[in-house]
């Protein structure tokens, strides 16, 4: 088994974006890469931890938002490291399809109103293509842990699982509350947009049941599992909404 180290990026302050780096003797994964033009940031930590883009050995786009494939591409091309994603994000990661996006509350309301879920980023084709049922082993890329599709957030959103019982889930799950900065970052709470709340509820309980101890997320975290647990029950209790062509708001660029 390899040890490993878990390294968050931070792509904005007060962990409103985070990506993260699993950092083993074997090599290393990068998980998300940010919005747009964030590969100064990965770059600068990959420096601080003596680390080049050639030590990354494989970069998993957890889904299709801007906040987390914005900069795949350009990462792609300074690492050399292939691009894993899922099939159902597809359309999305070629820029085919625009985005979309299902509001959960105000804050999602409020963020369609900035610039950044409307940046366009530069689609790519992700090298290796998960389908549905499929997981990946990354004992390959020297990280001891599967990759899983769980969907609930996008449709082809993915999960790393770790044999450390870290749990890399995305967007499934977020924390905090933004009031110019992040404060309560161990409350769990929805993200700003989900597909369908019930899979998530599913997906996580899953984890937990599996082994899961600390989710790492995109948004705020990392969360022990007792309040992914309360989070994943409430959820599983809200009137099953899942999204609908027609509720969710599309974006075009
Ligand atoms: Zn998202
Ligand atoms: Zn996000």
């Amino acid at each position: 088994m390899f040890q490993i180290q878990i390294i968050t990026i931070p792509i904005l302050p007060f962990g409103m974006v985070n990506a993260h780096l699993i950092r083993s003797e074997a090599g290393c994964v990068l998980i998300d890469t940010g919005i747009p033009g964030s590969e100064l940031k990965i770059g600068k930590v990959l420096a601080e931890h003596r680390l080049t883009f050639r030590d990354i050995k494989l970069i998993v786009v957890t889904h299709a938002h801007t906040d987390h494939a914005g900069s795949a591409a350009r990462v792609r091309a300074l690492s050399g490291a292939p691009i894993l994603a899922h099939q159902n994000d597809a359309d999305f990661y070629s820029r085919k399809e625009p985005m979309t996006y299902c509001t959960t509350s105000w804050v999602g309301k409020l963020f369609l109103k900035t610039p950044v879920p409307h940046e366009p980023y530069e689609g790519f084709a992700p090298d290796i293509m998960m389908t549905n049922g499929h997981t990946v082993n990354l004992l390959d890329f020297g990280v001891d842990g599967v990759v899983r599709h769980t969907g609930g957030h996008t449709p082809g959103s993915i999960a790393v699982e770790l044999s450390s019982d870290d749990m890399m889930v995305g967007d499934l799950i977020a924390s905090g509350i933004l009031i110019g900065g992040m404060i309560r970052k161990g409350r769990a709470i929805r993200p700003p947009f989900e597909d369908n709340p019930a899979t998530v509820s599913r997906e996580l309980i899953r984890m937990v049941e599996s082994g899961g101890k600390r989710f790492h997320m995109g948004h705020g975290g990392p969360l022990e599992v007792r309040e992914v647990l309360r989070h994943a029950q409430a959820l599983a209790k809200l009137e099953s909404n899942p999204c609908v062509s027609g509720e969710c708001e599309h974006l075009h660029h």
